[in-house]
């Protein structure tokens, strides 16, 4: 089963393959980037939560990728800071401004923390998922990696937030951690084996 991902973006879709091998041997995905239809259409990502942006993404592509058979992934993701009521949430990637570097982004989510304390710091990566298949049914599942925002950022690893975001269980910083203890606890990660678990029934 051939599944398009509905991004422009290269690093997603090697993520998926590669996080989608081990949990899905049984179910032969061949994982093919947006430009196998010509490339990812512009896509105003203007909903209010990130299953609505992901959901968006997918049916942008939908009909290109049902021509030839193939099914669309499409996911969208952000971080939730309990104390911001959820923010910077789906404007996570330009929480600082439209073209806002991840610095910026991670700038302006210290200062609207500062003086609160380490136990209301509290925080999730969220990761929303839509497949669809190429009759159109709709598959949907969500992820979650829980933590709390560090005081200053650390670490050189990953991007976006991962300087300030502290996984519950550790003591160290996404950007200390690596990319394989983030393999294993990330929103991706558990969203797609929901994801996987949904097409096994
Ligand atoms: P998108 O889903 O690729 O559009 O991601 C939205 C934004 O959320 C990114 O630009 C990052 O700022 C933030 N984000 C999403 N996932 C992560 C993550 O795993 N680590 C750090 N930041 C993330």
């Amino acid at each position: 089963m051939k599944i398009v991902c509905a991004t422009g973006n290269s690093h997603k879709v090697d993520e998926f393959n590669m996080l989608l091998d081990p949990m899905s041997t049984d179910l032969e995905f061949e994982i093919l980037g947006a430009q196998v239809l010509g490339g990812m259409p512009e896509v105003d990502e203007d909903a209010d939560s990130f299953y609505g942006n992901a959901r968006l993404k997918a049916d942008a592509l939908w009909e290109l990728a049902s021509r030839i058979g193939a099914w669309v992934l499409s996911d969208d993701s952000g971080l939730a800071v309990d104390a911001l009521q959820g923010a910077p949430g789906v404007y996570s990637a330009r929480y600082a401004g439209p073209d806002a570097s991840d610095s910026e982004n991670v700038g302006k989510l210290l200062n609207a923390l500062q003086g609160v304390s380490q136990n209301k710091r509290s925080a999730k990566f969220v990761c929303s998922l839509c497949l669809i298949d190429p009759a159109g049914t709709l598959f949907a599942a969500d992820g979650y990696c829980s933590g709390i925002i560090a005081n200053e950022p650390r670490g050189n690893h990953g991007f976006g937030y991962d300087p300030v975001f502290i996984p519950r269980g550790y003591q160290e910083t996404f950007g200390e951690l690596g990319s394989s203890i983030k393999r294993e606890l990330s929103h991706r990660a558990e969203a797609l084996q929901n994801l996987v678990r949904q097409l096994r029934v």
